[in-house]
């Protein structure tokens, strides 16, 4: 069995949906397919959950419609008229009956988010399945909050991986289709809650798949031709690199590069499951392939750049001395509110850290004060890693203007700056 993961990009309108059916039926043997959210639907669900939360009733409705709009016309386009899923129109009722009878405050911010936001691959999937047994493909679509438990960390819920390996083996097990469809990024707890694994997450659902059915290969589907030494939005004259070890493919996806989730390699390295990146615009390209073992070392240096960062410099007010217990301390504050560090330095009495931007800014900065820490803060700030950098890059990017904070070792170079 393979595992294949479709993000949003690459089923973004009705030729997307068309060519994953066609990618699984030329593929042999049996599927489990995982798929985001169809396009920028993840973004439209915060935008009804924001105005939800707010109590604009009004606002999270016409937002709602929005998503409904944008998913008709590609029904109509897929069946050649209006079209509306049974289990897709239960899911607009959910929705619906949430945003418009819901009480905001009867639950946290982040429990509602989760049941929202998640709407959005409940809808991709069953429209993928959908499409896939009228296309004549066999499929079956699965409704992943059954299967992967997580805890109840919402909206950065962990899957227990031992407790959801039955389940989906029965399901697997138990399924005749020829492909299984379900969703990334969402799960449940125990009493049924739905959670979500975090922005981006997909990837890692389907590396959770792959671990759990011992798969033959995962490969997660994209626009670029594979993994690429630098994203081609933000740098110029990048280059494609064939093959990467799991090790590489950890440090990349942890300074920030876009192309896979920071959790995905774990499970995969585990069971020495290899991962491909291949481009669904063309899908004989050979792409990229992450493995314990490469024919040879990356040659290029490897630009990777993390927007949306804020740089807190924090003091003890008293000028103790920043050791340990105080470090201690002001991880348990970041880590209360989930703020991801991504850069630490310290001095004899301060210390800067790095974190990606948090809508608790407030109260990180609140509860260090009531720690006993003076706090200074930057927002707008962008992470620049470059692996494998040259000479000539160090002088360039780190005498450019506008950097705050660098951090050298012999291999990676990572620039703080402003953005
Ligand atoms: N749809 C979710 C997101 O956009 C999860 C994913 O795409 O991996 O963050
Ligand atoms: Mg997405």
């Amino acid at each position: 069995m393979k595992v294949y993961k479709f993000g949003g990009a690459s089923v973004k309108d009705a030729a997307g949906v068309r060519n994953l059916a066609q990618i699984a039926r030329n593929t042999e043997g049996r599927l489990f397919v995982v798929v985001s959210a169809m396009g920028k639907t993840t973004n439209a669900l915060e935008r009804v959950m924001e105005a939800f939360w707010q109590g604009h009733t009004g606002e999270a409705v016409v937002a709602m419609q929005t998503i409904v709009d944008y998913h008709a016309e590609i029904l109509a386009d897929l069946w050649g008229a209006p079209h509306l899923p049974e289990r897709v129109r239960t899911f607009y009722e959910e929705l619906e009956e949430i945003i418009t009878l819901a009480n905001p405050k009867s639950r946290t911010y982040e429990e509602w988010y989760d049941r929202i936001v998640s709407f959005g691959e409940l809808i991709s999937t069953t429209i993928v399945a959908d499409y896939l047994s009228f296309d004549g493909t066999s499929a079956e679509w699965l409704d992943i909050r059954r299967i992967f438990l997580t805890n109840s960390r919402f909206r950065d819920a962990n899957i227990d991986i031992e407790a959801s390996t039955p389940r989906l083996l029965r399901a697997v097990d138990s399924s005749s289709a020829k492909v299984i469809v379900g969703q990334g990024f969402i799960g449940a707890t125990e009493s049924g809650a739905t959670t979500t694994i975090g922005r981006e997450g997909s990837d890692y659902s389907a590396a959770v798949a792959g671990y759990i059915l011992g798969a033959e290969s995962v490969s997660i589907w994209k626009d670029v031709e594979g993994i690429l030494n630098g994203d081609p939005k933000q740098f110029e004259g990048v280059s494609y690199i064939p093959e990467l070890t799991y090790l590489d493919a950890i440090e990349l996806a942890y300074s920030g590069a876009q192309i896979i989730h920071p959790k995905t390699i774990k499970p995969l390295q585990n069971k020495s499951i290899p991962l491909y990146v291949k481009c669904f615009l063309n899908p004989s390209l050979p792409g990229s392939v992450i493995k314990e073992q490469i024919s040879k070392p990356i040659d290029l240096p490897i630009l990777i750049l993390k927007k949306g960062q804020t740089l807190l410099s924090i003091k003890p007010q008293d000028y103790s001395f920043i050791l340990e217990e105080r470090m201690a301390e002001v991880f348990a504050i970041l880590e209360r509110h989930r703020a991801k560090v991504h850069l630490i330095q310290n001095s004899a009495i301060s210390m800067a850290l790095c974190i990606d931007h948090s809508r608790y800014l407030e109260e990180i900065i609140a509860d260090l004060h009531a720690g006993g820490f003076s706090v200074k803060y930057n927002t707008d700030m962008e992470l620049l890693t470059i692996r494998g950098y040259t000479q000539s890059q160090l002088a360039e990017f780190v005498e450019a203007e506008g950097v705050y904070m660098t951090q050298r070792s012999r291999k990676v170079l990572r620039i703080l700056r402003k953005s």
